[in-house]
């Protein structure tokens, strides 16, 4: 079954238990307005044609206010244009429950460009994010009022910052205003925000401590060490998460591992794989893994930072964990979902676990179009931010343990869902009445 039917399937559950507008249900069914774009770059080999998509779901909000879209861009290579398609509209939709649980006034979107970045130089990039903006801008959806992306997997502030001067200067001949507010994620000296870098993997942990209270001498396995899981392996040695005195004693990424059951030191374990890329030769700092042996490392806190599907039917089975914190999207597949229930292991979603990112978003967004005022003490800014992901990471775990009482025996998966769909229900109800 593919995964956007999955999906489907998902929701007429979610929407047999609650009283839901029927025909909400067949429009989040329907997968969104699904924009499929080509276009040319230039490659070291040549001028190449890319594919890319862009999936736009329903917009609960009122129509006189800017509500725009909200997800990030990825570049991940899918075995088919088909696949890409829809692994994009099952994002879409997780951001359109994302947005909704976190309160704030965007709908759901997504963009993937079907491409492993990593094979790419950084001048052959430029030059893809360069068609991919003009080809959005003729589709009429990059636009701070319309769809807003930013980071996801295979993509970084550099990219987003790209964009940025690439709408910026188009911009000059199309007069659109809020050039900075069409993306987020951008460097903080490109108009980004200060804190949005490590915003999603600050927001797990605040997620993961309200869930926990009390918590303390965690011990974390990180499976990825990207956007989202080098900065969560930073942050356990922050003062803001002194109190869970986190270890980290395992990490992975896509070809390669490290454990050491008495904590990796943290600033050798960074700077190592910044410079090399890799986990490999540095035994210094624990005993090398391969990538997949991290499922069977023993750790209270299983943090998931990678690709999709990577806790599967069969190592959910082994996985050795008492948490799992979903940091990457749809990282933990339905069975092993299941599975993971049946065990015990306490599993906080992705559409609660990594909503940080798109909190912060929304804030470089509001920055960016004047919204906020202009702050000129760094550190107030940072503390400003962090305060208000703290509220708006709160105030969605209580809203979803709130329904998860009401709906006795749920997940707090299922319970997050449900949550969602009556939350957009009742939006569309109000926005149709
Ligand atoms: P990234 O590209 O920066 O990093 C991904 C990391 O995962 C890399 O270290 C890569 O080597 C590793 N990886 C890939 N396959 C792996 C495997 N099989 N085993 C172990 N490691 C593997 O991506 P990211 O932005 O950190 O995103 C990670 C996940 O978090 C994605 O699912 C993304 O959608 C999600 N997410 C990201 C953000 C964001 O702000 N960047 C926000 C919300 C959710």
């Amino acid at each position: 079954m593919s995964a956007f039917k999955e999906c489907v399937k998902n929701i007429h559950r979610v929407a047999s238990m609650v009283d839901v507008d029927k025909k909400l249900v067949d429009d989040l069914c329907k997968g969104g307005d699904v924009i499929e774009m080509d276009f040319p770059a230039m490659t070291i080999r040549g001028k190449k044609d890319f594919d890319a998509v862009t999936v736009l779901q329903i917009n609960p909000h009122e129509d006189g206010q800017p509500h725009p879209r909200k997800g990030g861009i990825r570049c991940k290579k899918y075995k088919s244009k088909a696949k890409m398609i829809d692994m994009t509209k099952v994002l879409a939709l997780d951001m359109a429950k994302k947005n909704i649980l976190a309160d704030l006034p965007f709908a759901g979107g997504k963009t993937c460009i079907n491409i492993n970045s990593s094979e790419f130089t950084t001048d052959e990039l430029w030059s893809i994010f360069g068609g991919l903006t003009v080809e959005m801008l003729e589709h009429n959806i990059l636009d701070a009022n319309i769809y807003v992306p930013a980071t996801d997997y295979g993509t970084n502030s550099e990219m987003m910052k790209w964009i940025y001067r690439y709408y910026g200067k188009l911009n000059k001949i199309m007069f659109r205003p809020n050039a900075a507010a069409v993306v987020t994620g951008k460097p903080v000296d490109f108009d980004g925000i200060p804190g949005r870098e490590d915003a999603t993997s600050r927001g797990g942990l605040i997620v993961l401590r309200e869930l926990l209270k009390p918590t303390s001498d965690l011990s974390f396995a990180i499976q990825g060490f990207g956007n989202v899981g080098r900065p969560l392996a930073e942050l356990l040695n922050d003062e803001s998460f002194e109190d869970m005195s986190g270890k980290v004693v395992a990490v992975s990424d896509i070809n390669s591992g490290l454990y050491n059951p008495n904590g990796i030191p943290y600033r050798e374990l960074s700077a190592y794989h910044k410079e090399n890329k890799t986990f490999k030769g540095c035994s210094a700092l624990g005993d090398e893994i391969a990538p997949d042996e991290i499922t069977g490392v023993k750790s209270d806190v299983f943090v998931t930072a990678a690709q999709e599907d990577l806790i599967n039917g069969k190592n959910a089975k082994t996985l050795k964990c008492e948490w799992l914190l979903e940091l990457g999207n749809s990282a933990v597949t339905r069975e092993a979902d299941e599975i993971l229930n049946d065990r015990n292991i306490l599993v906080i979603p992705d559409i609660i676990a990594n909503a940080g990112g798109v909190v912060v978003s929304y804030l470089e967004w509001r920055k960016n179009r004047g919204d906020i005022l202009h702050e000129v003490d760094l550190k107030a800014m940072v503390e400003f931010v962090h305060d208000e992901l703290r509220k708006v990471m709160k105030k969605s775990v209580e809203k979803v343990l709130k329904t998860q009482e009401k709906y006795k025996n749920s997940s707090l998966r299922l319970a997050a869902d449900i949550r969602a769909l009556t939350e957009l229900d009742r939006m569309m109800k109000r926005k149709n009445a």
